[in-house]
């Protein structure tokens, strides 16, 4: 796999008024890899998200930004070179238009190819991502459609013109436990036959471990920590990150979401000088109260914390 960057952030900066709410945020997503955005409500993901897609307003962009190939026009590249799958599959698709012509349009208008031509890859993209009986259902409205098979024909929107990069903002969180497998398998299958990289926005751990391959655990708006899955996942290092694995259960049924860790993430414009984490964070000491931690880098990761290097297991910290 190539460890150049496709998609490159640097201290993005994204503000509504005095409100900054995503605070300097470097980050890159590599060719073809699973890239995973994770944190409780608030911490500024979505937001991120959405400044990769350039949908962010106008002037919130107040520091910093996003290139994709060197590009920093990222709404002209929204919907060809890089796509979203979101949250609620119905937003994406049109009410009055049938599911295939709402395809071909994408197809048409990315590639120029003549009706019956942009007609036939889309029912082909209806029926890669297990859409049944897929010339006929081409033909239907979204609302014909059931919750999962919509979020696949959203895949399939997002995917037929090959992007390079896909962005999912919470793609399963409307469905139920069967249809989230399915739909999360189908993304996966299709981001890895156009060759796009992912990036997957979630509240959802065990979807982080089972398909990201590197995982930025945000927090207020900054990155708490950023490496590889196996290595932020199975030992972290940011008494955050080890704060939401320790609230995860032991057993029982799988948790789909983030638990609430004791306390609750700060309002953003309520920030003080020091360490956002540090009313809730079991570790923290005096310097935590008086200055932010710069990320500093801690094996193959990115680490947040005035005592990255002294802890070796925080996870610990929160048994
Ligand atoms: S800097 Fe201090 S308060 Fe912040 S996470 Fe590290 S130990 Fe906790």
């Amino acid at each position: 796999m190539s460890h150049e960057a496709l998609l490159s952030v640097r201290d993005l900066r994204v503000a509504f008024g005095p409100v900054e709410a995503v605070r300097g945020l470097s980050f890159d997503v590599r060719e073809r890899e699973v890239f995973a955005l994770v944190g409780e409500s608030g911490a500024g993901k979505s937001l991120t998200a959405r400044a990769l897609l350039g949908m962010v307003p106008r002037g919130a962009t107040t520091g910093g930004g996003v290139r994709l190939r060197g590009s920093a026009d990222l709404a002209a590249e929204r919907g060809r070179r890089i796509t979203l799958v979101p949250q609620d599959a119905l937003s994406a698709l049109s009410p009055v238009h049938p599911v295939g012509d709402q395809l071909a349009a994408a197809v048409r208008s990315v590639r120029g190819l003549s009706r019956g031509r942009a007609r036939a890859l889309a029912v082909a993209a209806l029926d890669r991502v297990g859409i049944p009986d897929a010339a006929r259902r081409a033909r239907a409205y979204p609302h014909e459609y059931s919750g999962g098979m919509r979020q696949r024909a959203v895949i399939a929107m997002a995917t037929v013109n090959e992007p390079d990069v896909v962005v999912a903002d919470e793609p399963t969180t409307a469905l139920d436990e069967e249809r989230r497998e399915q739909v999360l398998r189908v993304l996966a299958e299709q981001r890895e036959a156009v060759g796009a990289a992912l990036v997957l926005v979630t509240h959802d751990l065990e979807v982080v471990r089972e398909h990201a391959d590197r995982v930025l655990v945000m927090y207020a708006g900054r990155a708490a920590e950023l490496g590889p899955v196996r290595q932020v996942l199975g030992r972290p290092r940011a008494p955050y990150t080890a704060g939401l694995l320790a609230s995860l259960p032991q057993d029982g049924p799988r948790l789909r979401r983030l638990p609430a860790l004791p306390g609750s993430p700060p309002a953003p414009g309520a920030l003080g000088p020091g360490c956002a984490f540090a009313p809730r964070c079991p570790l923290a000491t005096g310097p935590c109260h008086d200055r932010e931690p710069e990320a500093r880098a801690v094996d193959d990761r990115l680490v947040a914390c005035h005592h990255a290097d002294d802890l070796s297991d925080p996870l610990r910290e929160f048994a």
